[in-house]
């Protein structure tokens, strides 16, 4: 089974490379924020909790993030590996994971972090919230909140996962396809 966590701040472009990367290697793609913006239009109670948090740009609550995506997991016992994107962004969620996929006698293979530089990131979320008309990305302080808010909770796992010898950065700068070389790489190494 190969399980991969696809890492890197707000705008680095997880959504598109976790969607190619799903492809390439037959993974099931879980992505948070996904499911929570599809809660949302479909105006459930999880998806209005989560609107009053991201509206903001801040976390959604551990408890409520950590059910769902393992209420997702289990949605998939035949799969032959997932790719997190969005998840985990905080320490507690990181070790939750690691030991609900212990329970289930599998684990994290991988995290692969694209580095974009804050300059960059602000850029392609506004470009993004034009074209989306994602709410949380038109909006400068909203923007910065979300970096911040990374910046102070999430960065960590970075050293997370290179205490378990899981950590490979790559270059999130450059053409697309490029890109997706790059994680295509780090993953097979
Ligand atoms: P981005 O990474 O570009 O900010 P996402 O779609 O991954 O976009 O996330 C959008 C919002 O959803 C986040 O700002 C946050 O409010 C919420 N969210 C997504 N994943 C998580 C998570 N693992 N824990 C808490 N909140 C989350």
């Amino acid at each position: 089974m190969l399980n991969i966590v696809l890492f890197g701040p707000p705008g680095a472009g997880k959504g598109t490379q976790a969607n190619r990367i799903k492809d390439h290697y037959s993974l099931v793609h879980l992505s948070t924020g996904d499911i929570f913006r599809f809660n949302i239009t479909k105006a459930t109670k999880l998806g209005l909790l989560a609107k009053s948090y991201m509206d903001k740009g801040e976390l959604v609550p551990d408890e409520v993030t950590i059910k769902m995506l393992e209420s997702e997991v289990i949605k998939h016992p035949n799969s032959s590996g997932f790719i997190f994107d969005g998840f985990p962004r905080t320490t507690n969620q990181a070790e939750t994971l690691d030991k609900f996929l212990e329970s289930k006698n599998i684990s994290i293979s991988k995290m692969v972090a694209l580095d974009v530089p804050d300059e960059e990131l602000i850029k392609r979320l506004l470009s993004r919230g034009k074209e989306s008309g994602r709410a949380d990305d038109q909006n400068k302080d909203i923007i910065s909140n979300r970096i911040k808010v990374y910046k102070d909770q999430t960065a960590v796992l970075a050293d997370y996962y290179r205490s378990q010898n899981k950590l490979a950065s790559v270059n999130g700068v450059g053409a697309v396809d490029e890109i997706t070389i790059r994680l295509y790489n780090a993953i097979d190494n």
